[in-house]
């Protein structure tokens, strides 16, 4: 592990007393939560409670076109009537905020900088069609496609920034994994894990072409500012770890451990999501169940 280079403003772990267990509930506003979230964010509640730890509150944001400040509200209501705590971020504030990611863009530039001065980016002006023409096809359950490697190869630019000042076509910056490199964690929840830079995942975008960070920068960034110990979020996500543990390496930050839940599915064995209006939490208190009776 390489030491922290750069301008990005770490402040620095409590080294003294017995290790601290910090965890998070970090919710997009894109909808309404569903059961699914109820569920992984009960266990992310049940894992801080068990280690005495601080359980942090961090509003993912960054999707301006999705994103809603009464779905903020909304899940905050949510979350309560579950019964969840946290003892920061949300309304409590605390020492490593803010705590919604739209307010902490600095943060994530100056990890761009870092990592593009380390060398491990690359400018993309492929379009999605490109990509979906030429790449292999997804992983069953993951988001994208692996990248071809089209621009790979491309030199970058000295300088070169991904302001929106930069000629058209504006680039992605993707991150050029170490093909072939194997990434292995123990997942808390699910065991051994073990991915293939390359084979696995591709060459991800770190920064987007609407001068945005993307999620995988903006959760590294956070989960390490925020001195989070164990990350507990969705089975889906599990290969976004092993992207996640390079911008780890990359950035020289010490990652913490990591727990993925069962995703909940709807009873045609179709996984979750904000589509399924009728098992919002919303729905389902206001149709009279009980958090017992959704949690037991
Ligand atoms: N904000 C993401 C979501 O709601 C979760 C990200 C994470 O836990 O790393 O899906």
């Amino acid at each position: 592990m390489t030491p922290p280079t750069g301008n990005l403003h770490i402040p620095p772990a409590k080294l003294d007393g017995p290790p601290v267990y910090r965890g998070r509930l970090a919710p997009s506003p894109t909808g309404l939560l569903h059961l699914g979230h109820a569920r992984t964010f009960q266990t992310a509640h049940q894992r801080a409670r068990e280690r005495n730890g601080t359980l942090v509150m961090r509003i993912e944001d960054l999707d301006r076109s999705r994103c809603r400040p009464e779905f903020t509200q909304a899940l905050l209501e949510d979350l309560h009537w579950i019964g969840l705590e946290w003892q920061e971020g949300g309304t409590h504030g605390g020492p490593y905020g803010p705590y919604s990611q739209s307010e902490r863009l600095p943060l994530y530039r100056d990890a761009f900088e870092q990592l593009r001065r380390g060398g491990h980016l690359f400018a993309c002006t492929c379009s999605r069609r490109e990509i979906q023409q030429s790449a292999l096809a997804p992983h069953p359950g993951d988001d994208e496609p692996i990248y071809p490697g089209t621009c790979r190869l491309q030199p970058t630019i000295p300088g070169e920034t991904p302001r929106s000042d930069r000629t058209e076509p504006r680039a992605n910056w993707r991150f050029r994994v170490p093909q072939g490199t194997t990434i292995e964690f123990i997942d808390g929840l699910c065991g051994p894990q073990r991915f293939v830079a390359g084979r696995d995942f591709g060459d991800f975008v770190v920064w987007r072409n609407d001068d945005t960070p993307s999620y995988q920068l903006a959760v590294t960034v956070d989960d390490a500012a925020m001195h989070i110990t164990e990350v507990v979020r969705g089975e889906d996500l599990l290969r976004s770890t092993a992207r996640q543990l390079l911008l780890y390496h990359a950035l020289g930050f010490q990652p913490p451990a990591f727990a993925h839940c069962p995703l909940v599915t709807d009873a045609f064995g179709i996984r979750l999501a904000k589509r399924h209006q009728s098992l919002s939490l919303r729905a389902l208190r206001e149709s009279g169940k009980t958090p017992q009776d959704l949690l037991g």
